[in-house]
């Protein structure tokens, strides 16, 4: 089952998708998107068998499923691949760090490059949707806090991330963690650590991997986060991401004002966001373009 949140005639409604569209769900569940189906076990047991009108995908908008996650959390170098095209060796323990609900994006949204960047870049990811609270769990309870999974592009700005010496600003702007285009509940994705993962810019593969590389599994992620973090329904953990991402490519190469980033992975779905430059963009460079024109307002 792929659950969904569409947007039509201006407010958000829940879907599962059909084999012709989307059958709306809101009616018959009284909830309004996936993440607040998730806040209700009750409607969570009826929702496979829930009916509705049946909906043209054309004639709506499809938004994050989780519009408000309470947590993202993200994991860094969590790819063989990945660590190696840095020449690093992987870490010891799952790299920790999170994004807000800021960063979400819609699937089609345009992703605004801010002045404070020359090198942004993208990151597909596989990302867990948790469907239970889980508090010190250990991994062999992991499948059960795992309500599904979705697409999720950890947007990245490579100076940033490098100059402040850690990534609230880097990661955490707002649209960069664009997010979708479904969540595919759990019994759809038997091997988590089996998946195709790629990504494209301008149609160009980037990135083209499998979940196999990951350095610590998902279940282990899962276990290692509740640890310490109590995770809720409607929390969303980001697996980290393979090689080939534009910092780690010879040369090295960035997003620009109207590339398209797609995102995707096999079974769960894609998502295709555009680059905009903010409006007023100069060649203004990180750390000044963050001070010294606070003055000059927020346009
Ligand atoms: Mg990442």
């Amino acid at each position: 089952m792929h659950l969904l949140t569409y947007a039509r005639d201006g407010s958000t409604r829940l879907g599962r998708r059909g084999a012709d569209g989307i059958v709306d769900l809101t009616d018959a569940l009284d909830v309004a998107d996936v993440g607040a189906l998730l806040a209700r076990p009750d409607l969570v047991e009826r929702v496979a068998d829930a009916t509705g009108e049946a909906v043209d995908r054309a004639t709506v908008e499809v938004r994050a499923p989780i519009t408000r996650p309470g947590k993202i959390i993200c994991v860094g170098l969590n790819y063989h691949d990945h660590c190696r095209e840095q020449s690093i060796e992987p870490p010891a323990y799952p790299m920790l760090f999170s994004k807000f609900a800021n960063a979400v994006a819609d699937p089609g949204a345009p992703v605004t490059r801010p002045v404070a960047t020359e090198k942004l870049d993208l990151e597909c990811e596989l990302a867990v949707v948790v469907g239970r609270r889980a508090s010190r769990i250990g991994r062999e309870e992991a499948a059960s806090v795992i309500f599904g999974y979705t697409v999720l592009n950890d947007v990245t700005m490579r100076d940033l991330q490098r100059e402040d010496r850690q990534w609230l600003r880097a990661k955490g702007s707002d649209g960069f963690a664009p997010m979708g285009p479904a969540v595919a509940t759990a019994d759809e994705v038997p091997d988590p650590q089996a998946l195709r993962l790629r990504s494209f810019v301008n149609g160009e593969t980037w990135q083209d991997s499998s979940t196999a590389e990951m350095v610590f599994d998902v279940a282990t992620i899962v276990a290692f986060a509740s640890r310490t973090i109590t995770l809720e329904p409607g929390d969303v953990i980001a697996t980290g991401t393979p090689a080939g991402v534009g910092h780690y490519q010879a040369p090295p190469r960035y997003l620009a004002d109207g590339d398209v980033m797609r995102c995707e992975i096999e079974g769960i779905g894609a998502i295709e966001n555009p680059v905009v430059d903010q409006p007023g963009r100069t060649d203004d460079h990180a750390m000044a373009a963050g001070v010294a024109s606070l003055g000059a307002g927020s346009r």
